[in-house]
């Protein structure tokens, strides 16, 4: 399902070249709840060791344009995880304070713990799109961070923090249909900012500059998928499945009990 989402390091990202209505073969919406269904219980089975284990974290970074489903996703994915083991975070447009630091610095306080997972709803990688795209700083400052970002996952990955990255990449037209339903639905509506228009008429740059910035930090250690985002089963179920294999790769156990429990009634 998931083969070939995988940017290879070194290798070009290529969204513009993929399809967004890619169903991955799961063989229709039914087929794929059910097997979303299982990777979700899957997901909440392993979670439950890793905090147990409590010795490695787990970070799913999310990017993708406005509407791309990032929040649909998390919502998704994640149900039926138990909340303690779980933290998500949203970055916006940073505030004064976060200004006032460097560009990692609020990032870094949102890792997730040792024994749980931590989801980013944007991330670090807009201190290089969303600068680039309105200016926000010269380019020898966004053109240099890809380098500062490959090392400080690196760093993470090494102290213990398994690192999965994924972009949802939505069709223009899908994502015009899914602005419009925003518009149209009082519950939506506030979702909705006429800057988001300004995403649309850029589309074409904000993919190439994705293209460039995930084929320079599509790292060995912290590699980024880009999944089709304009079926919400199908992304769903891609994601969860990236999930599991992280975490199946770390493999966490419960830890072994104090001896002598075994058997031990107590009165
Ligand atoms: P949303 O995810 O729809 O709530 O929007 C969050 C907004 O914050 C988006 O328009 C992002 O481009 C913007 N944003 C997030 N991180 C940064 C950043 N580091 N610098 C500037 N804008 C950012
Ligand atoms: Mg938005």
């Amino acid at each position: 399902m998931i083969d070939g989402l995988r940017v290879a390091p070194g290798s070009a990202a290529r969204i513009a070249e993929r399809e967004p209505r890619d169903d991955l073969d799961l063989g229709g919406k039914e087929a794929a709840k059910a097997v979303l269904g299982e990777l979700r219980e899957r997901i909440a089975e392993l979670q439950e060791r890793l905090y147990a284990e409590g010795s490695h974290a787990v970070l799913l970074v999310l990017q993708g344009l406005d509407a791309s489903g990032k929040d649909g996703v998390i919502r998704s994915v994640f149900t039926g995880v138990n909340p303690i083991g779980i933290r998500v975070s949203s970055f916006g447009v940073p505030t004064e304070t976060e200004l006032a630091h460097d560009y990692l610095w609020r990032i870094h306080a949102e890792l997730p713990r040792r024994g749980t997972i931590g989801v980013f709803n944007r991330s670090h990688y807009e201190d290089v799109i969303a600068v680039r795209m309105h200016a926000l700083a010269p380019e020898e400052v966004w053109r240099r961070r890809p380098a500062h970002i490959r090392e400080w996952e690196r760093m993470l990955v090494e102290e213990g923090t398994a690192i999965v990255k994924v972009f949802l990449n939505v069709s223009r037209d899908e994502q015009l249909q899914r602005f419009q339903e925003r518009i149209d639905d009082p519950a939506k509506r506030w979702k909705f900012r006429k800057g988001d228009l300004e995403v649309r008429e850029r589309f074409d740059e904000y993919v190439a500059a994705w293209e460039e910035v995930i084929g320079e930090t599509s790292t060995d250690w912290a590699p980024w998928h880009v999944v089709p985002a304009d079926r919400n089963w199908v992304k769903s179920t891609a994601v969860a499945r990236l999930v599991v294999d992280v975490l199946e790769r770390l493999d966490p156990r419960m830890p072994a009990a104090e001896p002598g429990l075994e058997g031990l009634v107590i009165t």
